[in-house]
């Protein structure tokens, strides 16, 4: 039996070191061919679930040079968890076994910038995703910088998911899973542990 938890902190150590390939320009993901993909026709291992914004610059698998097969990606709108996001990572937890949960906020993210103009206005539209995100400004006032609040967020991210997901709460409480906090900055390219 693999102790776990060293097994995350070295898919952790290969995705930052896969980051700092990207930042250098020179990726080395070769498992990006359809031969890769019939290898995986019928089952997949990847070994970190990413829960990732939808933004168009965020994109999992290029900053931290992977191909297919390597990642179990959710993306969602300024990583907002809702019901149907928080079980789709118990999903990569509970029934692919990753040991490693990485979440990825950003800078300049546009919920984050929407919800400071927002807040605490709930408009008819956007209204899940808001209430994701405002928790993180009652109590504490507007942050003067989004991409801190990103940050923020990502932390209550990380607390929403031990709350309020059993299976999860149990991995990380069995050493089964282990949660890396990260944030990517659009300027150098880098993903930094928060
Ligand atoms: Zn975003």
């Amino acid at each position: 039996m693999p102790n776990l938890e060293i097994s995350a902190k070295n898919e952790l150590e290969k995705l930052l070191k896969g980051n700092e390939n990207f930042i250098a320009g020179k990726p080395t993901a070769k498992n990006m061919c359809l031969k890769t993909l019939q290898s995986l026709a019928l089952y997949q291992e990847p070994y970190a679930c990413v829960l990732s914004c939808s933004d168009s610059r965020v994109v999992p698998e290029i900053i931290f040079d992977c191909g297919i097969g390597e990642l179990f990606v959710v993306r969602v709108a300024g990583i907002t968890v809702g019901p149907n996001v928080k079980e789709s990572i118990e999903y990569a937890v509970k029934k692919l076994h990753v040991p490693l949960l990485i979440l990825l906020g950003h800078d300049d993210c546009g919920v984050m910038k929407f919800a400071s103009e927002q807040y605490p206005n709930i408009p008819d539209d956007f209204q899940s995703i808001l209430k994701c995100v405002y928790p993180v400004i009652d109590g504490k006032g507007k942050f003067d910088c989004n991409n801190e609040f990103a940050r923020k967020h990502t932390i209550w991210v990380e607390e929403y998911l031990l709350n309020n997901s059993k299976i999860i709460k149990e991995a990380v409480d069995e050493n089964k899973l282990y949660i890396a906090k990260c944030h990517f900055d659009h300027n150098t390219g880098k993903v930094s542990l928060l």
